[in-house]
């Protein structure tokens, strides 16, 4: 039987997933709130319609019968979307509106694994009343992160001693309108993602991807959504051993292990601190960008994952090619703080060398692609080490085209890896 797939999302993650599916044997069909260039051209059908409405995505659902759902965003996950077409009988891959909230409300993420003894939590305390948690932040003994409990697109976390000072992070409490907050142990180290996916207390992970939040080459300027990426050919990155990509899994084994009837990615944020992992956040769907590191190099048909995880109850062995990738993502001026939406950009997609380009939330309109306030398209580079892919992702963004568009170019070049791995030496002494 052929499988009629749904793919909600119109982002570069989303695009990254359709390229899988495409590669598949299955009917594509997407949704999304700005008309994705790249998905339009890979789906039979493409909707434009609000994501977060579960009633109007189970009825395009119905109309072009589909099989099977991926919901790639958060927000529609919070919606209950995967609810709503798991309840008209159509397999959502992508947790239900319960479950996701280990991503969407980070005090319930943190309760859960004190709970159950996941390990790599930090010590954290939460709070609704502002005014006790900046009495905390004067009490408590060394850095914290402030953080909004609920979606934030990864923009809303203050690290004091990182980012702000005690006095600002105080303001920015007092100034916000937020009704709960975690006060957590700033932990120390490097970022890296572990992904995997899930169905009925099975999973199988993915190599392992560093992203870069700051705006700003150097990792200066606001968070943002994700600028890059880059992950090696081997599970784990260069800053890290074998043993510690098997203390994240063990992490994830264990999250899985609690939550019940999960189903679909589960995200892994883990900061390697001296002691080793720690877990910063849990996501309940694919990292954007980490998705377009993990697909390319994915061997196993991401279809019959789907199938399997739909229908058997158990997820086969992954394959995954040798090959290091690196992602740069091409954002609109202004981004994140003020970003110049509604831009008209020239992005020459059939000349992107030998990378693979994806389209993210711009716009499809008669006369052109427009940006939005967010992401317009990332290139990654895949190659037999981190150097190739990431030369393979500048020569695209050449010829692709950047102009009204900012870059990262420091992501995945060799100078920038190679203070990863100083700064673990020093911190591990
Ligand atoms: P989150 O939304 O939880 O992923 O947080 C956004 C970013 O804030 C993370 O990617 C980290 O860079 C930083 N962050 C979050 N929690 C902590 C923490 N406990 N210690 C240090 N940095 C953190």
């Amino acid at each position: 039987m052929t499988e009629t797939v749904l793919l909600v999302g119109g982002g570069g993650r989303e695009h990254a997933v359709a390229r899988a599916l495409a590669d598949s044997d299955a009917d594509l069909y997407a949704c999304a709130g700005n008309k994705n260039p790249g998905i339009a051209a890979l789906a039979e059908g493409f909707e434009t319609l609000d994501t977060t409405n579960p009633k109007a995505v189970t009825t395009y659902a119905r109309e072009v019968e589909a099989t099977l759902a991926v919901v790639g965003p958060e927000a529609p996950l919070a919606a209950g979307v995967a609810d709503a077409l798991d309840d008209e009988g159509i397999y959502a891959f992508g947790p239900q509106e319960q479950e996701a909230r280990i991503e969407t409300d980070k005090a319930f993420q943190r309760r859960f694994m004190r709970e159950h003894d996941i390990p790599g939590c930090p010590d954290f305390e939460t709070f609704e009343d502002m005014e006790a948690a900046c009495d905390y932040i004067d009490e408590y003994d060394g850095d914290l992160a402030v953080k909004p409990a609920g979606l934030t697109g990864g923009k809303g976390v203050r690290v004091i001693g990182d980012q702000c000072t005690a006095e600002e992070a105080k303001e920015y409490l007092r100034d916000s309108d937020y009704d709960r907050v975690v006060l957590e142990e700033r932990l120390v180290g490097e970022e890296f993602t572990v992904q995997a996916f899930v169905a009925d207390g099975d999973l199988r992970v993915t190599p392992a991807v560093q992203d870069h939040k700051r705006a700003y080459e150097g990792d200066e300027g606001p968070n943002t959504g994700g600028m890059g990426s880059y992950s090696d050919s081997t599970l784990e990155l260069p800053f890290m051993t074998e043993e510690d990509y098997g203390d994240a899994v063990d992490v994830l084994k264990a999250t899985v292990e609690a939550l019940s009837g999960y189903k679909g990615v589960l995200y892994g944020q883990f900061m390697l601190t001296e002691t080793g992992p720690r877990v910063v956040e849990f996501n309940a769907r694919f990292g954007d960008p980490e998705a377009m590191n993990t697909l390319p190099v994915l061997n196993t048909d991401f279809l019959d994952v789907l199938t399997a995880a739909r229908d058997d109850g158990s997820l086969p062995q992954l394959s995954f090619r040798p090959k290091a990738t690196v992602c740069k993502y091409a954002v609109p001026d202004g981004y994140p703080t003020d970003p110049e939406s509604g831009a008209k950009v020239t992005i020459d997609e059939d000349n992107a060398g030998e990378a693979i380009l994806y389209y993210a939330s711009v716009d499809q309109r008669a006369d052109g692609i427009y940006t939005t306030t967010s992401r317009s398209y990332a290139v990654v580079g895949v190659a037999d080490s981190i150097t190739e892919a990431e030369e393979i992702a500048e020569d695209a963004l050449e010829r692709a085209g950047t102009e009204g568009l900012r870059v990262r170019h420091d992501i995945g070049k060799p100078d920038l890896v190679q203070q990863r791995i100083d700064h673990m030496d020093e911190i591990r002494g």
